[in-house]
């Protein structure tokens, strides 16, 4: 199995494949101001396995096209959004995020939880607006420093994970240069990186390594989330995911 295929079984269990919380999803849907009655297209990119589709199709009267590379992560949304009782609000696509199968001005609304990092904050916000119809919302969660001074040790992790991470004021300049105008802007608390998301996460490690026959990528990916947990929870009042709710003004 390869790298990739190994991540998905890690996490294809999971009901959240990053941090966030139903509470986050639904609180950034009230920046958005939107009607909870009025019908509602929104494309949700990176949905992994639907945390936030199906809190999305619950809250509002929404057609939601949701696009993963992981043909995995649509299956169990596809389970549990059967058990929610809300399939018909849901298609699915199989594909990538940087060649969106989309028409130009299709969507009032694109959401994106922890996933816009893989193409990178700035390219998306940019290259995904041309799918927004005039006045259409961006909501995307994207990791984020709580504050300009933090430590050495943090600074180094992060920036050779994600050379983008930045403070909220310099996200919300990218956003405000591509022709966005900010609506909304939180940061998530701690639960959702903790209860929702690592601790779960940590309970699956054993039986991953078994089932791997504790295989070198296999370590290797333990090893490395452990880094990741042990690191948030050394610096966590340093670093977050800020959540950007932004309206296409141009
Ligand atoms: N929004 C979900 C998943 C976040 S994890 C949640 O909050 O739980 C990031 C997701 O992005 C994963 O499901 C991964 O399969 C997907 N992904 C990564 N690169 C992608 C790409 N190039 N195109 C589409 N999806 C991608």
């Amino acid at each position: 199995m390869d790298i990739i295929s190994l991540l998905i079984d890690l996490h294809k269990t999971s009901l959240r494949l990053g941090p966030g919380s139903d509470e986050t999803t639904r609180k950034a849907i009230n920046c958005t101001g939107l009607d909870h009655t009025a019908p509602v297209k929104i494309a949700d990119i990176g949905c992994g396995t639907g945390a936030s589709t199906i809190v999305l199709a619950e809250e509002l009267n929404a057609h939601i096209t949701a696009i993963d590379f992981s043909d995995d992560f649509i299956r169990v949304l596809h389970k549990r959004a059967k058990e929610r009782t809300v399939t018909h609000k849901i298609k699915t696509i199989v594909g990538c995020m940087e060649e969106l199968p989309f028409d130009d001005e299709e969507y009032d609304v694109i959401w994106s939880e922890g996933a816009i990092y893989n193409m990178g904050f700035e390219k998306g916000v940019r290259d995904w607006k041309r799918y927004l119809k005039p006045d259409g919302i961006l909501a995307v969660s994207e990791i984020t420093w709580l504050t300009k001074n933090y430590p050495k040790e943090l600074q180094d992790y992060w920036e050779a994970e994600y050379p983008e991470i930045d403070t909220a004021a310099a996200k919300i300049a990218v956003l405000e240069d591509a022709g966005y105008s900010l609506a909304g802007y939180f940061y998530l608390p701690e639960t959702c990186w903790l209860e929702n998301y690592y601790i779960p996460l940590q309970e699956k490690f054993e039986e991953f390594l078994e089932r791997h026959s504790q295989c070198k990528d296999a370590v290797e990916i333990i090893e490395n989330e452990k880094k990741e947990i042990t690191l948030y929870q050394k610096y966590k009042k340093y670093y977050s995911y800020g959540f950007y709710i932004a309206q296409k003004v141009e």
